[in-house]
């Protein structure tokens, strides 16, 4: 089977630099990790190997020093862990902090915090763990909740699809004529990169396969963003869950991954999808889904 890949695809620079750090801390010493460092199966099993404990919860960190995440932490989680004696070492990205700063600088003008973004998960945990009062918003419908709020500053999750934010963001615009909305795009640029490189990619292929850990947000919006372009779409963790009958008469497969995964994981399953031989019979074209 012909396997293309995405321009733009994988571990992106937030990812890799979380990782160098973790394994270099296990290197010196005890080490928990607060969270998932990142969405990806492999990656989370690399730092059980290299004797890091992982935990959910700060009361449950034992270790001195404790790694915080890719995704970004309230400060006031940061604070306890001081307070308590931890040596602390953050591995937020550069460009989730910059959603916190710009976060701040809205509530400073006193607009209403709005965040489109995945309630509950971790990135936005970390953006609203120091407020007071904000709104989290996923869907159209979702933008009732901010009707009589007179002056609203909107900001994204990292890996929303920006298609989507944008809709919601003229929605609320067309919903709320009298409010005065900012909204600051904080989609960040490598999960923009790997949007538009499959979007370009899509025409070419008769199916897409992408490589992410069920828990990534921006690996879902990938595999989310091919089936909207009506193609089927299988997103796999590993190649191990690659299936035969998903590929029965697909000539051309495109390939993309999401920012946490490993180059590695992406490697064995291109090899798997490149050794397929595809069957181009009168089968039953493959499922839509998984
Ligand atoms: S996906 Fe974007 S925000 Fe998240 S770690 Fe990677 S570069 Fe940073």
């Amino acid at each position: 089977m012909e396997v293309r890949m995405a321009e733009h695809y994988g571990m992106c620079f937030g990812v890799r630099d979380a990782v160098d750090l973790a394994l270099r801390l296990t290197r010196q010493g005890p080490l928990t990790i607060l969270g998932d460092l990142v969405h990806n199966p492999d990656v989370v099993a690399q730092m059980d190997s290299a004797g890091a404990v992982r935990t959910h919860a700060p009361e449950e960190v034992h270790t001195r020093a404790v790694l915080l995440t890719a995704h970004g932490t309230a400060d006031r989680v940061k604070a306890r862990l001081r307070e308590e004696g931890h040596q602390v070492f953050d591995a937020v990205c550069p460009l989730v902090k910059r959603v916190h700063l710009a976060m701040d600088k809205l509530i400073a003008e006193g607009r209403h915090p709005v965040i489109i973004g995945q309630a509950g998960h971790v990135e936005v945990r970390g953006l609203v763990g120091d407020l007071k009062e904000y709104t989290i918003i996923l869907e159209a419908q979702d933008v009732e909740q901010l009707v009589g709020r007179p002056k609203l500053g909107v900001v994204a999750q990292t890996t929303q699809r920006l298609e989507h934010v944008q809709e919601l963001v003229a929605t609320m615009r067309r919903r709320l004529p009298d409010a005065d909305i900012r909204f600051v795009d904080t989609v960040c640029q490598p999960t923009k990169d790997r949007q538009e490189a499959l979007g370009r990619l899509i025409d070419e292929c008769d199916a897409v396969v992408v490589v992410g850990g069920p828990d990534s947000n921006n690996s879902r919006k990938l595999t989310e963003l091919a089936r909207k372009a009506g193609k089927a779409a299988f997103q796999v963790a590993a190649a191990g869950e690659l299936q035969s009958e998903w590929f029965q008469g697909i000539g051309i497969v495109g390939v993309t991954a999401g920012t946490s995964t490993p180059d590695r994981v992406i490697d064995e399953v291109r090899e798997w999808l490149e050794t397929f031989e595809s069957v181009p019979a009168d089968r039953e074209p493959a499922a839509l889904s998984r």
